[in-house]
């Protein structure tokens, strides 16, 4: 089988510019989504109740995502998390 080299296609216009924005020089800790290059963060609580003018209580239901992304239905957390992984999850790799 003789292996071809494809070119890149030119990205059409919606991919062109979610990759503009994503390569605009931003401020340090400024948030970006890695998906879509949107600068708002979303965060959903239910169950908040106002006392004397103040939001107050809540279950969080979604924390730190895009929210133009959570609009369309994806789930792109905007803030990277380390979690520590359990030994018993970690998978031997095949050699
Ligand atoms: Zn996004």
């Amino acid at each position: 089988m003789l292996l071809k080299l494809v070119p890149p296609t030119v990205p059409d216009r919606l991919t062109a510019m979610k990759n503009r924005l994503k390569a605009l020089p931003r401020p340090d800790g400024l948030c970006q989504c890695p998906r879509c290059g949107n600068r708002s963060m979303l965060t959903e609580k239910s169950g908040v109740f106002i006392k004397a003018g103040r939001k107050s209580g809540g279950t969080v239901i979604v924390k730190d995502v895009c929210a133009a992304c959570y609009r369309a239905g994806i789930y792109s957390p905007m803030v990277p998390t380390l979690e520590p992984v359990s030994p018993s999850k970690v998978v031997p790799r095949k050699r």
